[in-house]
């Protein structure tokens, strides 16, 4: 009797212990490379965020995002081959992408590492070349985005799609006097407001959130934003909340 009363209290105590771990350290799947287990902290100077990467493939939350929300095209649109043009490519989407894109190139204005230097703002390629541009946290980097715009769509096909998404910090979209090196260059941060301005060179845009997929692939930024607005980041808005979403805009020629 004993014994079954030590093995059910041991059976009680190993549940226990399983239930506060998942609360603090709970899986999930990455949809990129099929991982599945404990993501990690990830801590760039703009703070710590919780439940941030992938360990298998580096994948943040808006990487996994973005991987959704290209699934999800190339399944409405049931295209067997589209082009694209991977613009500041990350290791993480590159290795997948190239293997589902044909032809597929990448393009940067600084790196080594990609198929083409190109300015975003001032492209080489010809009109109509591309039915996808990717290109992900690129515009907090350009200021004279409004030619970034025009660049992009002149070089998508009359079907062509723009994934181009940016960090969305607060409401409105702060213009910085130049970059600030503790954001890593950026020279703006953008706020709910920002995606208007695609609306002068798009005819459609689709805007898709941490809200629009499973809740498995962790799409959501875990972070403390009310210590933004410090001496390294003046202008960056301090925001209130524990959780925020990610944004995909999804911008039709
Ligand atoms: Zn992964």
């Amino acid at each position: 009797m004993i014994i079954f009363k030590l093995r059910n209290m041991s059976f009680l105590k190993n549940k226990i212990f399983k239930s506060i771990k998942e609360i603090f350290y709970p899986k999930y799947h990455c949809p990129i490379c099929g991982f599945y287990g404990v993501f990690l902290i990830y801590s760039p100077p703009t703070g710590k965020r919780k439940h941030a990467q992938c360990p298998k493939c580096k994948a943040l939350e808006r990487h996994r995002l973005q991987y959704c929300v290209v699934k999800k095209i190339l399944q409405d649109r049931g295209a067997s081959q589209m082009s694209m043009l991977h613009f500041a490519p990350e290791q993480c989407l590159h290795s997948i992408f190239k293997t589902i894109f044909k032809p597929y190139l990448t393009a940067d204005l600084s790196r080594d590492d990609v198929d083409k230097k190109e300015d975003v703002t001032n492209l080489s390629f010809a009109d109509e070349s591309f039915d996808l541009v990717f290109a992900s946290c690129v515009m907090p980097y350009i200021k004279e985005d409004n030619l970034a715009f025009a660049q992009i769509k002149r070089v998508l096909k009359p079907q062509g799609i723009a994934i181009l998404t940016v960090p969305v910090i607060g409401e409105k979209t702060i213009e910085y006097p130049e970059p600030n090196p503790s954001e890593d260059g950026h020279i703006r941060c953008p706020g709910y407001d920002y995606f208007q301005r695609y609306k002068s060179f798009f005819s459609k845009i689709i805007i898709y959130t941490s809200k629009d997929f499973s809740k498995k692939y962790q799409l959501y930024v875990n972070q403390n934003r009310m210590d933004f607005s410090r001496k390294d980041m003046p202008l960056r808005p301090a925001v209130a909340g524990k959780k925020y979403l990610e944004f995909v805009p999804v911008c039709y020629k």
